[in-house]
């Protein structure tokens, strides 16, 4: 199946005793067993079946399922946010006193979790160039355990050379985390192109219609583990936690994912409500239509920008003078999604005045809604960041960032018109 096909259809086969068309809701938080034989199986791993909706549910499965084969991966694991979905990645790898490198340019939230919270649990995080994969041989060491990035950088809408950071990765014996919200499986096949595993907010692009926070872990299947057994003894020698399970050898090429859900998710619990599963499900079918939408207006709003006196400057990877176009090119399909950002001549202020006088686009933090939405990152997402590391993510003071929805064109053009004539 395609993408549009597999966005409609995959992990799903009608309901064999209802005969229901659309993905049931099963909002159960217990599954019954046949008989205490049965239970025990089930607890032991040795037959696949429900026991609780923290761990697993059959609604959320027709969603991982859907999610694995958009991305090319093996298998996934949903959970209530992309934030879990991040911080359960690493967390399936990384001990106390392990680290990680990821690129600087980060998701607000990813960047507090890697710069603060990471560290405060035992885990270092080293920030990497993300046009410099060439360093990350000389920022690791025997507890270093993935390099992390971003397809698209949110908010600096940088395009990240995936291949290139595999390879460097791949060098030192390490998986490659990609985070694909901004991009999509539709424009970024981030695990064709290299990367082992891929983490994304439903939130966003997936789901849609922002209604509904969600987040996903697809494991790629390729990735070695066992070659490289001293460096990941979670998932290379008995876990203690669960009856003394060998991932690598109980689940082959799916033992990351295996343990993402009987480790992080069941023992510390940011499970997916059923409801929200569904919504984000209703949300994937019409992706590809959205995106394509998406990408067109915002090229055409790049472009209006562009040439618009009061101006100073665009960033959109698709726009001919981007420094990212050989990438989209060559990596997105020469698509390159629905987030811009630009600055005005006159500064700070006037951006502050531009975001006021917008009234179609709505003032938020979100993005990937089909509705357009408008942010100014230094004085919201990215308010905790010092001069310095906002320069180092890639968000100047004046960034007005744009989230293009799918609305008339003419209708977004004649909002940014007017806004722009009341600054
Ligand atoms: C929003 C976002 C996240 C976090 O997702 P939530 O669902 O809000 O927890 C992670 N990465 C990127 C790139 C995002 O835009």
């Amino acid at each position: 199946m395609r993408h549009e096909t597999a966005a409609l259809h995959a992990g799903y086969e009608i309901d064999p005793t209802t005969k229901a068309v659309a993905v049931p809701i099963y909002q159960t938080t217990s599954y019954a067993f046949d008989n205490t034989q049965h239970g025990a199986d089930l607890f032991n791993l040795n037959v696949a079946g429900n026991i609780y909706t923290r761990i697993m549910n059959p609604t959320t499965a027709v969603l991982e399922a859907r999610l694995a084969q958009l991305e090319g991966g093996i298998a996934a694991l949903c959970v209530a946010s992309g934030m879990a979905a991040i911080t359960y990645a690493v967390q399936t790898l990384v001990s106390a006193g392990d680290n990680i490198i990821a690129t600087k340019t980060l998701y607000g939230g990813t960047y507090n979790l890697f710069a603060h919270t990471l560290p405060h649990q035992g885990v270092e995080v080293r920030f990497v160039d993300p046009n410099r994969p060439e360093d990350i041989a000389a920022l690791t060491d025997a507890k270093t355990k993935l390099v992390y990035c971003e397809s698209i950088g949110n908010p600096a809408i940088n395009v990240v050379d995936i291949p290139a950071f595999a390879d460097a990765a791949h060098a030192q014996g390490l998986p490659l985390v990609v985070d694909n919200t901004v991009a999509t499986p539709l424009l970024c096949p981030a695990l064709a192109l290299g990367a082992d595993i891929v983490v994304e907010s439903l939130t966003k692009y997936i789901g849609g219609h922002g209604n509904s926070i969600g987040g996903a872990i697809i494991d790629g299947g390729k990735f070695d583990w066992a070659a490289h057994a001293e460096r990941f003894p979670q998932l290379t020698t008995p876990d203690a936690s669960y009856h003394g399970v060998n991932y690598s050898e109980h689940f082959g090429a799916a033992a990351f994912i295996a343990r993402a859900r009987v480790v992080p998710l069941r023992n510390m619990g940011a499970a997916i409500s059923p409801m929200n599963t569904f919504l984000i499900l209703q949300g994937l079918e019409t992706l590809a239509l959205r995106m394509e939408r998406h990408c067109d207006n915002a090229l055409k709003v790049a472009q209006f920008l562009q040439n618009h006196e009061q101006v100073a400057w665009v960033n959109y990877p698709g726009l001919d003078n981007s420094p990212y176009k050989a990438l989209i090119e060559r990596d997105f399909g020469g698509k390159a999604s629905g987030l811009l950002s630009f600055g005005l001549k006159d500064g700070r202020e006037a951006g502050a005045r531009f975001i006021d006088a917008l009234q179609l686009f709505t003032r938020l933090v979100n993005i990937g809604d089909a509705k357009s939405l408008a942010c100014h990152p230094a004085t919201t997402t990215h308010r905790q960041l010092s001069d310095e590391e906002l320069q180092a993510a890639g968000v100047s003071a004046d960034l007005v960032r744009l989230s293009v929805g799918i609305e008339h064109i003419e209708d977004l053009l004649a909002d940014l018109e007017q806004a722009l004539a009341a600054v």
